[in-house]
């Protein structure tokens, strides 16, 4: 059939619906340019909304008076190419979420609004003539336009309107008298080429291998775990690699974990690269975000670094894909359209057929478990790079020891004799905030949030209560709530805390707090990773945002003090993310020149999971931790789907998940169902949630059984009264 006998465009709408929709296309648009990928502004019940284009037909089931006609049509070119089409298909199949919800979700939100996907044009602010010439004691007395002065000497190539910050009105009246100028461009501010980029190092032995093993086969699909101990130089490797991909005129998409998009490793690509980098991560704003997704889209950025969602970038000529720290939890999407990225990104190298690399030091038991299956490739860097060598950790048994704050003796003389030394000190410590629990000493109340099944955290600073969970926080009153008493007390110990009795401790020493409350403001993680890394700071205190990746080359000594915290967890994967978090904090010791150790306080000093990264290492601990998981059948050796769902209504969610756990007992397939039960934390931001778990040793089967479910779900008048949702491959139980 000819194209234009296909006048009915199936369209993907936002919506929590498991369905395309069709519409007519308008008499005087030729149904023929109206390609899969194709945004469109269509009616949809009293709104308009932007949906994509998945196909034409020459029927429809709809009765042609209620069929709808297209409003607008937005692209000329698809913004979903054939590969990154397939892509959102895929995702939205596998993962069971909504079609239209999926693609909208893959789009950068400016694109989720009806414009066009076109570069937009750019005020560029730059000095003229006169303004070079200036003296900056002539400006003396207007700090606010010697600052702006000031800036634009730096960048001769002129400065986006934006990223000024100041007013039109500054900006006109330095203009008006001569000194600045303006140009519209929809150029790039970086520079294409970077003059003199830094020199690589000389690789070791092991990262030569690497090297050597990925681009021997550049051109075809092939998927590398890259485990590399911290501080192995896995990050030189990539590097390298990179430089190799882009001078045969091909892109690079590197995926990194929410946290490790610092400055730091931004600048250390920005050094190396002479190629145009696009970043793309949560803290930009929307309109930077699209420039950057527009820059790759077209092929002017060559690499692209980016968070989760960088995962459904177009690219024009991909070459390699990289996930670093691909078993960090953040690649996993865990809310709305719940995705993985790594998984995501392993699908796209296999299609686009070109290299994929995972790296990490503590890699994923499913990606080891792929590697078992020979489906990845292993490549091993044994050892830490350049002159640095492991840190040695010692567990410190604090049972009957005296303790000042969760600080054992032995410990705290292990810190001050480092500090003699001329050491920096980390301590890790995962709770952030003051105390996280506040106690009424005469009548026993707690301060619990009214919102979740838990207490609300005790922050000094700002004398407030907050709940870590649902975000929610009020003033603390002085007395106690329920019988007036004086006496509250802050039970345990936060970072907050911690920071307070280390600078009484260490008085002559400077303490740093990096935790989330103290880099929330723009540009604060940066300065405070500067002073960390500088050795400005002797002693750091903090949660896992130091965990993750940081090069601290002063640090001789970390201290984990609590790592019992982590050793009960509910989830069967809590004691792989234990071992994880332990060996990434403690790789942050001895990355210099000076040797380094860990030091781990635990009221369990015979925990196999303890004793066997201190006695042997990671490795080790995967190697039984997989035997563990395969004994029980747990992921990687089958595999789990959770149906979730939520409600104001106590009772509601139980409700519906009986009724879904009968109809799927009914089908009568080998699938194994778990629950109904509660969630962990019932109660959270004034919703009850339940779940019930499918699991299976057959990927294909438990498909199956969703594909069954999905259509019941919808036409049940109990799912009506919850929030339901499916998450296949869940990472976190509660
Ligand atoms: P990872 O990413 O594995 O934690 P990095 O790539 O950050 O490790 O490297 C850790 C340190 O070792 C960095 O300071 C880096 O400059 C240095 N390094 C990496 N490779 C080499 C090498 N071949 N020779 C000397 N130093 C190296
Ligand atoms: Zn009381
Ligand atoms: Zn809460």
């Amino acid at each position: 059939m000819p194209p234009a006998e296909k006048p009915i465009a199936r369209v993907a709408v936002p919506s929590p619906l498991y369905r395309l929709f069709d519409y007519r296309v308008p008499v005087h648009i030729d149904a023929a340019t109206l390609q899969p990928g194709v945004r469109v502004l269509v009616p949809f019940g009293r709104q308009r909304v932007v949906g994509v284009v998945t196909g034409r037909v020459a029927e429809t089931d709809v009765a042609a008076d209620k069929l709808k006609t297209i409003l607008e049509i937005l692209d000329e070119q698809p913004v979903f190419d054939a590969h990154l089409f397939a892509l959102v298909e895929w995702t939205a199949e596998y993962y069971h979420h909504p079609i239209g919800d999926a693609f909208a979700t893959a789009l950068p939100v400016l694109l989720r609004k009806p414009v066009a996907n076109k570069r937009s044009v750019q005020q560029y602010w730059s000095l003229t003539a006169a303004g070079r010439r200036l003296d900056p004691n002539d400006l003396v007395r207007a700090p606010r336009q010697a600052a702006i002065i000031a800036q634009l000497r730096h960048h001769a190539e002129g400065v986006p309107r934006q990223d000024l910050g100041v007013s039109l009105k500054v900006l006109n009246t330095l203009r008006d008298k001569g000194w600045i100028s303006e140009r519209l461009t929809a150029e790039p501010v970086q520079p294409i080429t970077v003059k003199s980029p830094e020199q690589k190092l000389r690789l070791n032995a092991d990262q030569q291998q690497a090297i050597d093993t990925i681009t021997a086969s550049l051109d075809c699909f092939n998927a590398c775990l890259l485990e590399g101990v911290t501080g192995s130089g896995k990050t030189e490797v990539y590097l390298q690699l990179i430089e190799t991909v882009i001078a045969q005129q091909r892109q690079v998409l590197v995926l990194v974990p929410e946290i490790g998009l610092t400055p730091q490793l931004v600048s250390r690509f920005e050094k190396r690269l002479a190629a145009p980098l696009a970043i793309l991560h949560s803290g930009l704003s929307d309109r930077q975000r699209l420039d950057n997704w527009q820059r790759a889209q077209s092929g002017e950025a060559r690499v692209v670094i980016g968070t989760r969602s960088a995962v459904f970038t177009p690219l024009t000529d991909a070459g390699l894909i990289i996930v670093d720290e691909e078993h960090d939890i953040s690649l996993k999407q865990q809310e709305g359209f719940r995705y993985s990225a790594r998984d995501l990104a392993v699908w796209r190298a296999h299609k686009l057929n070109i290299p994929i690399i995972l790296g990490s030091a503590t890699p994923s038991l499913d990606s080891l478990h792929n590697v078992a299956r020979q489906r990845y490739r292993l490549l091993h860097l044994p050892e830490r790079a350049g002159r640095a060598s492991m840190p040695k950790l010692h567990l410190l048994d604090i049972r009957h020891q005296p303790m000042q704050d969760m600080l054992s003796e032995p410990l705290l003389k292990q810190m001050q004799s480092h500090l003699d030394r001329g050491g920096q000190v980390l301590v890790f410590l995962n709770r952030r905030g003051y105390a996280p629990v506040l106690l009424c000493h005469d009548c026993g109340w707690h301060a619990d949030c009214n919102r979740c099944d838990a207490r609300m955290t005790y922050h000094q600073k700002h004398r407030q209560l907050r709940c870590h969970h649902c975000g929610q926080q009020r003033p603390v009153t002085p007395h106690c709530p329920d019988c007036g008493s004086g006496e509250l007390i802050a039970i345990g110990q936060g970072t907050e805390r911690m920071e307070q009795t280390l600078s009484v401790r260490f008085p002559e020493h400077t303490v740093l707090r990096i935790d989330r409350d103290t880099t929330r403001r723009k540009g604060s993680l940066q300065t405070a990773l500067q002073d960390a890394t500088s050795g400005r700071a002797q002693i750091l205190v903090g949660t896992q945002i130091l965990a993750k990746g940081h090069h601290f080359p002063a640090v001789t000594l970390v201290a984990i003090v609590d790592a019992d915290q982590g050793l009960f967890g509910a989830d069967f994967r809590s004691s792989e993310r234990m071992a994880q978090l332990i060996v990434q904090v403690a790789g942050r010791a001895g990355r210099g020149e000076q040797a380094g150790e860990v030091i781990i306080q635990t009221h369990q000093p015979d925990h196999p999971l303890l004793r066997q990264l201190v006695e042997q290492d990671y490795q080790a601990f995967t190697k039984m931790a997989l035997q563990e998981r395969s004994d029980a059948q747990l992921p990687p050796y089958s595999h789990l789907a959770l149906l979730r769902a939520e409600a104001t209504q106590a009772d509601a969610p139980m409700a519906f998940l009986e009724q879904a756990q009968q109809w799927a007992a009914d089908l009568q397939t080998g699938i194994q169902l778990w629950g109904p039960l509660p969630a962990p934390m019932e109660r959270r931001a004034g919703r009850y949630r339940a779940q019930l778990m499918l699991q299976s040793s057959q990927r294909r089967e438990l498909h199956q059984l969703l594909n069954e479910l999905i259509p019941q779900f919808e036409s049940s008048k109990l799912a009506r009264k919850v929030r339901w949702s499916i998450d296949v491959d869940p990472q976190d139980m509660l």
